[in-house]
């Protein structure tokens, strides 16, 4: 291991003390802005130099927007702040003895430490699935879904034998949660709106899309009413919905199904869950469901009261329940531990973080959306157009709010996905090829 010690090289105060923040997703973002004022110098570490806003991935996923308009460099969004450092690392231990981040690149020391490591795909043990289906946590992903979707029509395109064809054109999504529900229904509307016209010579009827949910039900967390209302919208665009149906396994090419036939597809898209970075599995903190670290309720460590966990990486109950793992819970968190280091330091006790639900909200494609707003809950046109409205709100900068408004105005009167592209991937689909036709 790399024993460096890495110095801030911006001008700073050295008497100050130090904050580590690992992670700049929602919730250490989150915190670094909130300390911009505060007379503590901040560290920033990530193993990518960009903030992902991981809500719009499956957009990426289906040739909606380009990955960049979701994607902004960490330097580019705090680069101004004064007492702001960030590195490109990779943490691969806490040595929460001697106060120091270990990573790839060095070693930082820390006066505090805030954990916003987020979480990873769960696979749930399920290890061919791990190997054969894709996955939706980061750029790449996203990236590789849209490559095989599209390279699955091109190759199905060449294809005489209908079974073949028929397993190329199935497309297999499994969790039935917001991610699940959006891919699925983005992902009909890319085929039947826009792919049908690049390939006319292929049959609509031979496209499946299936949506598999392990439990009896889809959109759990909302309102009854809003999850048949989903499902309908989905059927109507194609979908096949098929609740406590649970996968087993999956070769690339036969997807195994627990007290159901298998189901012949050659794209699996695996958004049934995730789980708290392994990276906290050696840390040798109590975890929670999910692998979470088990926080107070101020979000401190137990044994260590300079360490705060916050977002997915965090366990914390609220009304006998964990907090999810939403984008909302981790910004609330980054500003609460913000205050709260704040008040550490100038030795005032500390304040429970308390979640202020704003509600969920999931598309179900063109003019369709599911809300749930306190006790308000509805669906429609109406409920589509605060989702678009809450989503461009919600991205960082004003290029790519612009960026994303000016994509979706054209594909929703144009019927178009402008970013049809099948990239790097496409050396895999020409393999495919050469592999059958050998
Ligand atoms: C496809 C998808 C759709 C979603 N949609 C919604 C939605 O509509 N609404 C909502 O509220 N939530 C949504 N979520 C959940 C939301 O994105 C997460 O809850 C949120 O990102 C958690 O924030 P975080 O700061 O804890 O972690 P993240 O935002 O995931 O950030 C973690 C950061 O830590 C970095 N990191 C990880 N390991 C290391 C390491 N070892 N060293 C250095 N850096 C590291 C990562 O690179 C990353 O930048 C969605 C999630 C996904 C995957």
């Amino acid at each position: 291991m790399d024993g460096k010690m890495i110095t801030d090289t911006k001008a700073q105060d050295t008497r100050l003390p130090v904050v580590v923040i690992v992670g700049a997703g929602f919730g250490g973002l989150q915190t670094a802005r909130k300390l911009a004022k505060a007379p503590l110098r901040v560290t920033l570490l990530d193993k990518r130099n960009y903030h992902l806003f991981q809500p719009l991935l499956y957009q990426v996923a289906t040739a909606g927007i380009s990955p960049g308009e979701i994607a902004h460099p960490v330097r580019g969004i705090l680069g101004q702040q004064k007492n702001f450092q960030f590195h490109m690392a990779e943490v691969r231990q806490f040595d929460f003895d001697q106060r120091r981040v270990i990573t790839g690149a060095g070693s930082f020391d820390y006066d505090y430490l805030v954990i916003a490591v987020g979480a990873e795909t769960n696979y749930f043990g399920i290890e061919s699935v791990r190997r054969n289906a894709l996955n939706m946590k980061d750029l790449d992903d996203a990236i590789d879904i849209r490559n095989k979707v599209l390279c699955s029509f091109e190759l199905a395109d060449q294809e005489s034998d209908p079974a073949i064809r028929r397993e190329l054109l199935t497309f297999v999504v499994v969790g039935g949660g917001p991610t699940g529900v959006e891919t699925a229904g983005a992902l009909s509307e890319l085929i039947r709106l826009v792919l049908v016209k690049d390939y006319p010579d292929l049959d609509l009827n031979e496209v499946r899309i299936v949506l598999l949910e392990a439990s009896d039900q889809i959109l759990a967390g909302f309102p009854v009413h809003l999850r048949e209302k989903a499902v309908k919208t989905l059927e109507g665009k194609h979908v096949e919905v098929s609740c406590r149906t649970a996968v087993q396994g999956f070769n690339g090419k036969t997807v195994i199904l627990k007290d159901a036939a298998p189901l012949q597809a050659r794209s699996m898209i695996w958004a049934a869950g995730v789980r708290a970075a392994s990276l906290l599995d050696q840390s040798g903190i109590q975890q929670g469901r999910q692998g979470r670290l088990v926080v107070k309720p101020t979000l401190q460590l137990e044994a260590h009261p300079e360490v705060f966990v916050i977002g997915d990486a965090a366990y914390l109950e609220a009304h006998g329940q964990p907090l999810q793992m939403m984008a909302t819970v981790a910004m609330q968190q980054g500003a609460s531990v913000a205050e709260n280091i704040q008040r550490l330091v100038r030795k005032e006790p500390l304040k429970d973080f308390r979640y202020k639900d704003p509600g969920s909200l999931a598309t179900i494609g063109r003019n369709q959306a599911v809300i749930r707003l306190g006790r308000l809950s509805f669906s429609g046109f109406i409920a589509w157009l605060i989702w678009v409205v809450v989503h461009i709100y919600r991205l960082i900068g004003f290029r790519s709010r612009f960026l994303v408004m000016i994509d979706w105005i054209w594909d929703y009167f144009m019927y178009e996905r402008g970013i049809r592209l099948i990239t790097p991937y496409g050396r895999r689909c020409a393999e495919e090829q050469d592999e059958r036709s050998a």
